[in-house]
């Protein structure tokens, strides 16, 4: 995703605020992202078409909805799941909850393999450049990465905060410390480090 340069990667200016978006979503009673009707019936399901950007929580502040082709989790009522022909389940709160997470999860894994390596493929660097690091071989492109990978990490502390004020236990807690370490390792900070 980040290699492919999705809008994940590219709305390096937006803020979201997702102990809002995640309470918006995730009221007992919610209304539903695309029609807006009230539900307690809440589906969710994974699409990568573009049309999915509007209702998906983690694309709220996409600005390529146009084209994103993420994959993209997709929360709707059941008849709005219906007209849109979008393979999902139902879901409870908790439930969903842990999708959420795992997909940021998925998305800084990604972008620690990205500063860990992929990034010179992505950019074709010549075997003369091989010892560089990112941010000496093209430092706006790292600028770009370090402030997406600072709003997984907010987003990922949003999802923390939930599980602790939900008083739920939070599924994989060593996944946490684990990607700190690498990433400290690296030689990069983290909001999710000691
Ligand atoms: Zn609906
Ligand atoms: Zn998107």
């Amino acid at each position: 995703m980040i290699n492919e340069k999705t809008p994940a990667g590219d709305d390096v200016t937006m803020q979201i605020d997702w102990d809002k978006a995640i309470d918006e979503i995730l009221a007992d009673k919610t209304a539903c992202l695309r029609c807006g009707n009230f539900t307690e019936e809440i589906l969710a399901g994974y699409t990568r078409e573009p049309w999915g950007a509007d209702y998906a929580p983690r694309c709220k502040s996409c600005t390529g909805k146009e084209e994103c082709d993420a994959r993209k989790l997709v929360i709707v009522c059941a008849k709005c799941a219906q007209e849109l022909g979008l393979r999902a389940r139902r879901v409870d709160q908790q439930t969903m909850m842990g999708m959420l997470l795992n997909d940021c999860r998925k998305d800084l894994e990604e972008c620690l393999a990205y500063l860990a390596e992929y990034w010179q493929e992505d950019m074709d660097v010549p075997p003369e450049d091989a010892d560089k690091r990112l941010e000496e071989f093209a430092p706006e492109l790292y600028a770009e990465e370090d402030e997406a990978r600072r709003r997984l990490e907010e987003e990922y502390l949003a999802h923390h905060r939930w599980y602790r004020e939900h008083g739920q236990r939070l599924p994989d807690p060593g996944w946490r410390g684990d990607y700190a370490e690498e990433i400290i390792a690296l030689g990069y900070t983290s909001l999710l480090g000691d």
